[in-house]
């Protein structure tokens, strides 16, 4: 975990989970993996991908962030694996519900669990106002799949995540609130072609949802840089009047569009 980030879109990381499995194509190069195995020595994420850990003495760590910020939950693994028991879910939704001063952005290749987690939420618990859903998608089949999922889920603002973009997409956008798009990184990075940026580029102006392109990618994260069409694309979105708690709606209009986010029209 770390209060600072060098991933464009967030402020901070908070793993209170690590290790994972491989589900889709977009796994092949995990960047957790690639971690874990640059550390086989000694590491926050030893013994492996493969197994999963619970980290309770990581639960607290967002109490003592004062300063408001964009979390982002599990960039190490997936809150909604299969083998993250409910239980241990439920302390990591407390301590966000805790912290109302962040905003926590929850990004998985599980939908389907994060579905089903939201609704054994029920009546008396909603999901919290500040509390941010999105899922990967890197190819059609994908997109088919998980968006249709992710739009069931009730959070203020739902989000996909197109990286690594491994082929064109063609998104219904429809209840989605921010797309943001990358290549892949690393020494066997798969190539990303400007058109595929592009065209999602075009569906999100048409669908009026901002759009945020995070990298090239190449042999670094870095490599390729960010500029797309001679500028940077780094629209946030608003929350949807329609949350749980629409008192919080201030809060997110103050702590997630930060002076000088460039802000899509909606
Ligand atoms: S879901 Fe994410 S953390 Fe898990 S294996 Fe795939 S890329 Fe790695």
């Amino acid at each position: 975990m770390s209060d600072k980030t060098t991933i464009e879109w967030t402020d901070a990381t908070w793993n209170p989970v690590t290790g994972c499995t491989k589900v889709s194509p977009g796994c092949a190069h995990c960047y957790a993996e690639a971690i874990t195995l640059r550390f086989r020595r000694g590491g926050p994420y030893l013994p492996g991908l493969a197994t999963i850990r619970l980290h309770e003495d990581r639960l607290g760590q967002p109490r003592k962030w004062t300063e408001p910020r964009r979390v982002f939950v599990n960039s190490m693994s997936d809150l909604f694996h299969e083998h993250v028991p409910f239980e241990f879910v439920d302390r990591v939704f407390q301590v966000m519900a805790d912290c109302p001063h962040h905003c926590f952005q929850i990004l998985t290749k599980r939908p389907e669990r994060m579905l089903e987690y939201s609704q054994r939420l029920g009546v008396s618990r909603t999901w919290p106002n500040h509390v941010w859903a999105g899922t990967s998608v890197e190819n059609q089949y994908w997109a088919d799949r998980r968006v249709p999922i992710l739009r069931e889920v009730p959070a203020p603002v739902r989000f996909l995540s197109c990286e690594p973009l491994l082929k064109p997409l063609s998104l219904d956008l429809s209840g989605i609130d921010w797309v943001i798009v990358g290549g892949e990184s690393g020494p066997k990075a798969r190539p990303m072609r400007g058109e595929w940026v592009a065209d999602i580029r075009h569906q999100c102006e048409r669908a009026g949802v901002p759009f945020f392109f995070k990298q090239w990618g190449g042999r670094t994260c870095k490599a390729g840089g960010r500029i797309l069409d001679g500028k940077l694309w780094n629209a946030m979105p608003f929350a949807r009047p329609s949350g749980a708690t629409v008192a919080q709606d201030s809060f997110l209009l103050a702590s997630c569009v930060r002076e000088g986010d460039e802000v899509a029209a909606t």
